[in-house]
Order: structure tokens, then sequence, then C-alpha cells
């Protein structure tokens, strides 16, 4: 068995407890007797697990890193084909922070007047909101708690009671609340016979709004790439009806904003929205909302209200964002990332390049198709397995899970457990190796069990 992820994660958790000592004696260090001998503890037992990772030699591993919580192997010890999970993977750099920044409040200690996160120099998250901007081609942007938490913003500042708006009929469930939750309603767009949102369906929809209410829809949100096929929709074209309509268009790049480039005033958009957990190398909870000059002030207004016995007001506090968004270990690790995240960007055509080979040698195991729109324009794909692997877990004592132990076993991960018929998955970041690896698998496991492999 190889131990080298367990055992890494040992001498990782044994610093850890060194560094307990070295916050328990400060500012001194002068260690006390009990001090001196865990630290002197602490140490061998480093040393120790460092040889045992060096030649990945078992012992007696740990499997908790606190009661019943534990260690988490799927990236150290597996392909990982989960497609919301691909883009979200932290670069070393970004792990690097959340140990460093992870205290509460830690991104404060230099947060100077006029006292807003966005305004902090040191670390710099002042430069790296603008760099940000820079990144998707808009005027202003804020670090938000996840895409939805952007959705939220947007609906709370531009949408009314009584207020329509048009989302895909294949949008996210979280856009979908954060209209009801301003009081709003939403309504769909079609997908088309190919499985794409259109600029005409949108204008027709427009148009049926606007003769069932009498009013047209106050905000258009699509997304660019949606979660169940993983098809691109006509964006550019949506804004462009949107914006003849008068009305704002918000760009849903949850699955786009940092793994492919992303031009906010090509597109047209009013709005872009990103995850951070999703395609941007960093922890949850995070998410990035764009705007144009134009609708920054509404969506990004201040706070005017006064306290009517104390007096006080809050300054440049935004109202909408509840003043400060995310704050320590999140966000500093997204900007850690940020390098790597604007460098990846470029190479986008490789990603598609792995897809492609990718779902090649999956259509050579005989009755394999793919659901999603070809050529691909996305690592995230939805792939159909009826007259496949479907067909053995009709007659497999294990039932549709055969698929998943199979994978198992070979130590790929991230497909829902006991699926057969239609699966998800995302090749994300994988090495050629690891894809090459990945495409045998799955032709074996289908040689295994009788399905002719081309
Ligand atoms: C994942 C996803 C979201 C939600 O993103 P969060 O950052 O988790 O809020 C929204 N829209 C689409 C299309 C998604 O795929």
């Amino acid at each position: 068995m190889d131990v080298r992820s367990q055992k890494t994660y040992e001498a990782l958790f044994a610093l850890e407890d060194l560094r307990e000592i070295l916050r328990e004696t400060s500012p001194t260090h002068e260690l006390n007797n009990e001090q001196s001998k865990r630290f002197h503890d602490i140490l061998q037992r480093v040393k120790k697990t460092l040889e045992e990772i060096e030649y990945n030699k078992s012992g007696s591993e740990i499997k908790y890193l606190a009661d019943r919580i534990e260690l988490r192997l799927r990236e150290e010890d597996h392909i990982n084909l989960n497609p919301i999970q691909a883009g979200g993977r932290l670069t070393p750099e970004a792990r690097k922070a959340l140990i460093a920044y992870g205290d509460g409040y830690s991104v404060c200690d230099h947060c100077l007047k006029p006292f807003r996160l966005d305004y902090i120099k040191r670390p710099p998250v002042q430069e790296f909101y603008s760099e940000l901007a820079d990144f998707l081609n808009m005027d202003a942007v804020r670090v938000v708690k996840g895409a939805r938490s952007g959705f939220q913003i947007v609906a709370n500042a531009l949408l009314d009671k009584g207020d329509t708006a048009l989302i895909a009929e294949v949008g996210h469930y979280s856009l979908a609340l954060a209209i009801e939750s301003a009081g709003a309603e939403w309504k769909e767009i079609s997908l088309d016979e190919n499985n794409i949102i259109t600029a005409e369906n949108t204008q027709k929809k427009i148009e049926e709004v606007k003769r069932d209410t009498g009013k047209l829809p106050k905000l258009i949100a699509i997304p660019h790439i949606d979660y169940t096929y993983g098809n691109e929709h006509k964006v550019k074209e949506i804004a462009d009806v949107a914006h003849e309509y008068d009305i704002p268009f918000l760009y849903n790049g949850a699955y786009t904003v940092g793994v492919m480039p992303v031009d906010g005033k090509e597109i047209g958009a009013d709005f872009i929205i990103g995850s951070g957990h999703k395609s941007m190398a960093s922890p949850a909870p995070t998410g990035v909302l764009a705007t144009t000059r134009e609708y920054a002030e509404k969506i990004f207004k201040t706070t005017s209200n006064r306290g009517d016995i104390s007096g006080r007001s809050f300054g440049i506090k935004e109202v909408y964002l509840l003043g400060c968004t995310v704050m320590g270990a999140p966000l500093i690790a997204m900007m850690a990332s940020f390098p790597r995240v604007k460098e990846r960007v470029k190479h986008w055509d490789q990603e598609l390049k792995k897809i492609e080979y990718f779902i090649k040698e999956f259509l050579n195991i005989e009755g394999n198709s793919i659901i999603s729109e070809l050529p691909r324009r996305h690592t995230f794909t939805k792939v159909d397995c009826t007259n496949s692997f479907d067909k053995v877990a009709q007659t497999h004592k294990k039932k549709g899970f055969f698929l998943y132990d199979e994978l198992d076993k070979r130590k790929i991960t991230g497909i829902f457990p006991g699926a057969t018929k239609q699966l998800k998955l995302s090749t994300y970041g994988l090495t050629w190796e690891q894809i090459k690896y990945l495409t045998e698998a799955f032709k074996d496991i289908a040689e295994k069990h009788g399905i002719t492999v081309k």
C-alpha cells in the first residue's frame, strides 16, 4: 500500500502541533520542560515520518485529523472526474495560504482607513481586485462568497417585488433562489433542439413576458457553460438582444472564469459572475462579481442611513455586500492561486484536446455515446452508457455500482455511485499520462465485462 499521502499529512500535522508550541510561548519562545519535551517529541516524530515517506514504509497511519473528521486523500490518491471539483482544486500556493491565514480575521492585520476589504494593501488585496477586473476586462470587481452570492447581490440591487428575471431552462438553482429571495419571479428560456440557449429563444421569452405581465424582464442571466450538458450557450448574441430591450445581461461564468479566457467587454456583459471554488483553484466559499462603470454604483451602493439614537453612519461600506465579503484564508488562497489561474486560461486549447482524446477513445467502447454537444467546447461532458455499462448493470450482482467499484479499484473517482446510464465527468487539469490511464481503465472495464472495444 502506498502510504505517502497519509504520511505527508502526518508530517504536516505534526508541524502544526509544533507551531502550536510557538504560539503558546510567544513572544519569547522560552519553552518550559513540558514544552521542550513536546517540541522534541514532535521533531522526532516528524523525522521518523519523513523517513517513512522516503521509503514508502507503512506504520500506524492516521485516518482522522480530529474526531471523526477523515483525512481527504481524493486528489492525492485518485483521478477525480467530478466536474464540480476539477477547476477548484487548489494550487500549492493556495494550500500554503490556508495554513498561514487560517486564523479568523487574519486579513484585517493591516486594515486601515477607510476600513474596507478591497482597500487593504498588505497583503495586496487592493491590487488583486484591480488585476481581477483587468483579467475579466470589466471596470469593477468584488470577491464574493460564491457565484450564488454574486447572483443575490445583483438580484437585491436590481429586482423588486413583482419583477421578472429570465434564466435558462438549464439555469442553476441558486440563481433561481437568488431571484426569489429578492421577491421577484424567474421565468425560463427554453433550449433549442441542440440543447443550446439562443438569442432567438431569448427574444421570444422577452416578448412573452412583456405580453403576459405588461412589463419587460429586469434581468437576463445565462450560463456560458451549463451544469447539465456542459454546452456553450450564445451569450454574445443574447447580450445583444438583452441590450436591444435595455435589459442588463448577467454572464454566468461559474464554469468558465478561471479555466478559459473570459472577456466581459467582448461579450457585452453587464455582470460577470465566477465561482472561485468551481473554477479558480480556490477554496469555498469564493466567487467573483464584476460589472461595468454603469452598474457599479447601483450594485456596490454605499450606505446612506444614520443611527437615529447614536447618529452613527458606516462610511463607504457597501450595502448589498454587507460591508466586507470574503475574508481570511479563502480570500488569500484565491489571491495565491491567481498567477497560475491567469496563466492556465491561456492553455484552454490543451484541455480541449484532452477531452477530445478521451471522447475518441471512450467511443471505441461499443454502445457508448456523448450527450453533450460535439465538438466539445468544455471539458465537462455528459456521456451515455445505456447501451454499454448499463447493460452489464442489468445482470450484475452489484447492479449499477459495479462500474463505480471497477473505477474505484483503479483509483478513479468522482462518478456518481450507481450511475451507469448517463455520467457527468470532467478531464480538466489531468496530465496526458492520467488521461491515457483513464481511457485504458474504461476500455479495460468494458472488455472485462464482455463489451466490444474497437
Ligand atoms: C456551480 C454553479 C453555480 C454555483 O456556484 P457557487 O460558486 O457554488 O455559488 C452557479 N451556476 C452554475 C452554472 C454552476 O455550475
